[in-house]
């Protein structure tokens, strides 16, 4: 049953991603995820999703949702103090590298328990030809001995370490529209996925697309472009994701993360 006199643990969960989203309708009271992954019923759950506020209308998940920077990891670990956090969950986009620093450091600080969440990384198959960067500089270094007509897949914030390479072409697909700077001969695709392996085979063949840049995302929603790059025998410039904060343990989904909040709480129930 659960304790009436005590409020419900509260869990944050930093967003943007499907995973947090799957992960707060797995959590959250209302409405109700998943039943394999819902936690005991000892363990009344408050959960808060924060979002960064970079995408105009994002998808909103279940539970109660914060919008904007916390001010560095000194403000999230104010937060977390102060609005009785008791587990914080990173489930930000692989490339989301300051918030996750930030995130370790405010736990560390506040005491409060730290998962990140991490899909796996997508790998290359027989006949993909992948050329792995670890940043978009080296992408962009890569990419004039690559092609001419670049489908650019790495979202709108990067797109001035493109910017300098005037003689190739590019189309560059984003949630928002991009602002400068940018490469002066580029066509924006506003879209956002799930992508089909269909609609990005038309994509590549319309646009004449001969290299694809993205980043390891490993989203199953925007795999899609990988599986039409290598039917058109299109290389592919793979940014490789930067690593999770030392120290930080990592769970695959949201079915995992969900089974380590559980764990926490039913724990810390019995003691
Ligand atoms: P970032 O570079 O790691 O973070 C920059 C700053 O944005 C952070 O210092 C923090 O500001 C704020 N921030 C980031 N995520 C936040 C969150 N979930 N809630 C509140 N504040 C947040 O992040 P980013 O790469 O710009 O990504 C921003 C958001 O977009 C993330 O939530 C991420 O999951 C999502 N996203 C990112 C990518 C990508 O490729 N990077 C792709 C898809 C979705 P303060 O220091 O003021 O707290």
């Amino acid at each position: 049953m659960p304790d009436a006199a005590r409020p419900p643990r509260h869990v944050l969960i930093l967003g943007g991603t499907t995973e947090a989203r799957r992960l707060a309708a797995t959590l959250a009271p209302e409405p109700a995820g998943a039943p394999e992954h819902a936690p005991a019923p000892e363990c009344a759950l408050r959960v808060t999703t924060s979002l960064a506020g970079r995408v105009a209308a994002p998808r909103l998940p279940a539970g109660e949702v914060r919008i904007g920077g916390f001010g560095g990891p000194e403000g999230l670990a104010r937060w977390l103090r102060e609005h009785a956090v008791d587990a914080l969950i990173d489930a930000t986009h692989p490339f989301a590298d300051t918030i996750s620093h930030n995130a370790a450091l405010a736990a560390a600080t506040a005491h409060v328990p730290l998962l990140a969440v991490r899909r796996p990384g997508w790998v290359p198959g027989p006949g993909d030809t992948w050329h792995q960067v670890t940043s978009l500089d080296e992408a962009a270094a890569a990419l004039p001995a690559l092609g001419t007509r670049v489908f650019l897949t790495t979202g709108r914030m990067g797109l001035a370490h493109f910017a300098h390479l005037t003689d190739l072409w590019f189309l560059v697909r984003s949630v928002d529209a991009p602002e400068p700077p940018h490469p002066p001969r580029m066509e924006v695709l506003l879209d956002r996925g799930p992508f089909t392996v269909e609609g990005e085979r038309a994509l590549l063949r319309a646009h004449r697309i001969d290299v694809l840049v993205t980043k390891d995302s490993g989203a199953a929603a925007t795999a899609a472009k990988l599986t039409a790059a290598r039917e058109a025998g299109a290389p592919v410039v793979v940014v490789r994701r930067p690593p999770v904060p030392d120290g930080v343990p990592v769970a695959e989904g949201p079915g995992e993360a969900a089974e380590w909040v559980r764990g926490l709480f039913s724990a810390a129930h019995s003691h």
